[in-house]
């Protein structure tokens, strides 16, 4: 039996409002596959220890909690559903502010070893777009395929803004550009499985593409990878 028995590991990292989220649904969806997107995960974490009011400075408190939740990444009628300890937590999570409280909360080594395991878990069998920071450097070094989509800070502000207003979340350009570059920061700098390209990863800069040249793109170069492994769709 192959060791992934379901298809090969698309890996999908990049900064935030650079387009992963929507291009990994799509890609997907085209090719049969199952999207995991691990930034939900995070987030999720992040707000059932700020609900409980985990002290983040105590990491044996947050290892401990951590030990008790349970995230899961749900499709419920087309609809990606994330469940943290049962509850559907979908919307709440995307808020400008749980997008800085994740990225602090990322940072956590507890937080983080409880997540990696569970990414790992979730992709064993292959069939799978995975989307993040860590990947194709952490999480699945060994990934068949590694994209790293990025795009400029100004692009990823305007995108960001435009979906927090289209969901009812009053923002304005200014603080979204300052939120995106504050992210970078974070998620670059931090010690753990920092946001970086994979030495093997592909770059695609989609500052200037829409969104379908950029899956049409990325779907040719699966596609090719799927059929030269000899895996079925
Ligand atoms: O992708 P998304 O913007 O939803 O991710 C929210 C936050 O979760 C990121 O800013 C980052 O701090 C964290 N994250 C991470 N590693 C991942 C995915 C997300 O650290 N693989």
């Amino acid at each position: 039996m192959p060791s992934r028995p379901d298809g090969i590991v698309i890996a999908i990292d990049g900064p935030s409002g650079a387009g992963k989220s929507t291009i990994a649904r799509l890609l997907a969806e085209r090719l049969g596959y199952i999207q995991i997107d691990t930034g939900a995960m995070f987030r999720a974490a992040a707000l059932l220890l700020s609900l409980a009011g985990v002290d983040l400075d105590d990491l044996a408190a947050v290892e401990q909690f951590c030990r008790t939740i349970d995230i899961r990444l749900e499709l419920e009628s087309g609809r990606q559903v994330v469940r943290a300890n049962g509850a559907d937590v979908t919307d709440k999570i995307r808020s400008a502010e749980m997008s800085l409280l994740t990225s602090l909360t990322a940072t956590l080594k507890p937080v983080r070893e409880a997540l990696l395991k569970a990414q790992q878990q979730m992709g064993s069998r292959g069939g799978v777009v995975l989307e993040g920071r860590d990947i194709g450097t952490v999480v699945f070094p060994d990934a068949e395929i590694k994209f790293y989509l990025s795009a400029s800070v100004a692009e990823r502000a305007r995108r960001r803004c435009e979906e927090l207003i289209s969901k009812g979340e009053p923002v304005s350009l200014a603080e979204t550009v300052a939120d995106v570059e504050k992210r970078d920061q974070q998620d670059s700098e931090r010690d753990i499985a920092p946001l970086r390209q994979a030495d093997d990863a592909l770059l695609i800069d989609s500052s200037h593409l829409s969104i379908d040249e950029v899956l049409s793109s990325m779907e040719a170069i699966c596609r090719k990878k799927i059929e030269n492994m000899g895996t079925t769709l």
